[in-house]
């Protein structure tokens, strides 16, 4: 069969576990494997536990006793777990998995690899090897290197990592071996390109690495010389928590305003960063948001790449970290079979050959396309495959431009293991993590073999993800209720630059900007685990503020198009915004998703109503 072919339906359990005779089937063949493996091990050795014990009334008792704590973990999963696998879900980042991805972590949890080390894991270390590389490729990091993380607040975290040290070498390098760095000025120093210090550590003994290494930030001194860490105002709050841990302190994080469509504001940054500039302050690095974790925004990584290339001819020098958790998947949905980055004018003709929308719309911007491709120039990239990898939990990721970056933060003397060794690295010494399960490389390994990271396979998949997000928001765009004589209006946040589509519900008239959020959060509470068991609940959504402190005014536009003036804006210093990550595989279609567009419109007017009549 032909990648083209793929059909997406017969990878997921089902929404009705329409393919759970499948998913069994393949799973106790997988068993048995298993189990065949421990027997046949050294077949000489008798077994230890006896037909005559296994008799034995303490045996049996104690059989008893597990499957009744079983009983109870499966009670309490049926009925507090949220159903995510249904397309009347359209709340957090979460949906279906990747059958492929749930079987081989199953299979692979038997082995019990432990990934920090290659030799507890020669298996599974080689897939997180290989998944590692895949990340790279992913993002066109032809030199790259990538591994996986448990989750993508330590990604970013690891990203900061590496651009503090990064930006401390230099300042390191004057003091073990000044002659290296002669005549550059401390603020040359501090500006100095990834490309340079990581040339300028090739001039270095193994020894002198480990020097420069320990009078690095790493040492401790000087944290706050190296400058500014600069974010969007949609910043995922891991960032907060890693300028804590790393020890740069909170306030070196500045965040810059974003615009109408939640996307970073570059002619801003600019501004932010030439008057930090003006009194000598350097940029330790600049975030870029691929899919914001509120309106699944895509920033213009495209734009703040050219940024720093004029700066650099004025000697100033950022990182470039692009914070992909959610969306970084997505770029698969401009990578044709040979991982080549698909031309603008041609992608419609490609999508349309490979299936990946159902009807030909311009469902993706240029603004979006350009962002996607330059996340090449980034130093490093946050992904997630627990996210828009469709990969069971816990499995996060991260994949860096230039390998030679691992060793400014590992923890091993280079020499210690690379010296003739083909194995795939120790990977404990080079992350921040230390035992990992091998299960997660197996899933995500699985995933990616049997969806190929590109226009054939995860695009496809993702494209159905956005497909089913636009036929979500022209639904909202289109709906109101008549409630007891109450006209309630339905507005929608901005065309989604992905496949996160946020709204709210007015009154019609209402001029209390308050009593507007009051309503919102009454419908979260009635659409969520707020108002009884979740599993009861006919639609279900999530929320969130969009509040002064953290958003600035960039949600004014937006109030004021539902009528509320700045003034009211300001009183109010916030708005509760309904949100639906759109996932689901499955609303992509629109006979289908009309189906549910029916159910759903019911569900809300039935939540409405029970609002408005309290
Ligand atoms: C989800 C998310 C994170 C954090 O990832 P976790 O896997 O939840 O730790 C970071 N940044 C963005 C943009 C996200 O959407």
């Amino acid at each position: 069969m032909s990648n083209k072919d793929i059909n997406i339906d017969a990878l997921f359990i089902g929404e009705k576990a329409e393919n759970g005779d499948m998913f069994k089937s393949i799973l106790t063949d997988l068993i048995d494997e298993h189990l065949g493996w421990r027997q046949n091990y050294m077949p000489q050795d008798k077994p230890l536990i006896s037909e005559k014990e296994k008799d034995s009334a303490e045996y049996q008792e104690t059989v008893e006793k597990m499957r009744d704590v079983l009983d109870e973990v499966s009670t309490r999963l049926r009925s507090n777990s949220v159903p995510w696998h249904s397309p009347r879900y359209w709340g957090h980042m979460n949906s279906e998995t990747l059958m492929p991805a749930i079987l081989a972590y199953t299979y692979a949890m038997l082995w019990n690899g432990n990934n920090v080390a290659y030799e507890s894991s020669p298996g599974t270390s080689q897939m997180e090897e290989e998944v590692g590389h895949d990340f790279a490729d992913m993002f066109g990091f032809k030199d790259g290197w990538g591994h996986i993380s448990a989750d993508g607040s330590i990604a970013n975290l690891e990203g900061l990592w590496y651009a503090r040290n990064l930006k401390s070498l230099p300042m390191a390098i004057k003091e073990v071996k000044p002659e290296l760095v002669e005549g550059k000025s401390d603020w040359e120093l501090l500006n100095m390109t990834t490309d340079d210090i990581l040339d300028m550590l090739e001039e270095l003994s193994d020894e002198e690495i480990d020097a420069v290494k320990a009078r690095s930030a790493r040492g401790g001194e000087n944290l706050k010389q190296l400058g500014k860490w600069i974010v969007p105002q949609t910043k995922h709050y891991s960032w907060l928590k890693a300028a804590d841990i790393i020890g740069i302190g909170l306030d070196q994080v500045v965040s810059v305003p974003v615009d109408n469509n939640y996307r970073m504001k570059v002619d801003e940054l600019e501004k932010t960063i030439r008057s930090l500039v003006a009194d000598k302050t350097p940029i330790l690095g600049v975030v870029g948001v691929v899919g914001s974790t509120e309106e699944g925004a895509v920033d213009p990584i495209n734009e703040i790449v050219e940024l720093r290339k004029k700066l650099m001819k004025e000697g100033i020098y950022f990182y470039l970290h692009v914070d992909a958790a959610y969306g970084g998947y997505a770029r698969t949905m401009f990578l044709d079979e040979d991982n080549n980055f698909i031309p603008y004018k041609d992608l419609k003709k490609v999508h349309k050959e490979y299936g990946v929308f159902q009807e030909e719309k311009d469902y993706i911007s240029e603004d979006v396309y350009n962002a996607f491709k330059a996340i090449e120039d980034a130093e490093s990239v946050t992904v997630d495959p627990h996210k828009m990898g469709y990969i069971p939990y816990s499995a996060g990721g991260i994949a860096i431009r230039d390998i030679r970056l691992r060793n400014i933060i590992s923890y091993f003397a280079t020499y210690v293991f690379e010296k003739g060794s083909k194995a795939p690295s120790m990977l404990g010494a080079y992350i921040l993590e230390g035992s990992k399960a091998g299960a997660t490389a197996a899933s995500v390994w699985a995933a990616h073999h049997v969806l190929p990271l590109n226009v054939a396979g995860y695009g496809k998949l993702i494209g159905k993800s956005v497909e089913a997000a636009h036929h979500f928001y022209d639904f909202l765009s289109n709906l109101s209720f008549n409630i007891d004589g109450q006209e309630i209006e339905v507005h929608p946040l901005t065309n989604p630059d992905f496949n996160i589509v946020d709204w709210t519900f007015n009154i019609k008239g209402n001029k209390d900007l308050v009593k507007m959020n009051e309503l919102n959060h009454k419908f979260y509470d009635e659409a969520s685990f707020m108002s009884g068991p979740i599993y009861n609940n006919d639609f279900i959504t999530s929320h969130t503020d969009f509040a002064i402190p953290d958003y600035g005014n960039s949600p004014l536009k937006y109030v004021e198009g539902i009528g509320y003036d700045e003034k009211e804006w300001n009183r109010a210093g916030k708005v509760t915004i309904l949100r639906a990550c759109v996932l689901t595989p499955l609303m992509y279609d629109k006979k289908h998703f009309e189906e549910y567009a029916e159910k759903i419109k019911s569900a809300m007017e039935e939540k409405l109503t029970r609002i408005l009549s309290k």
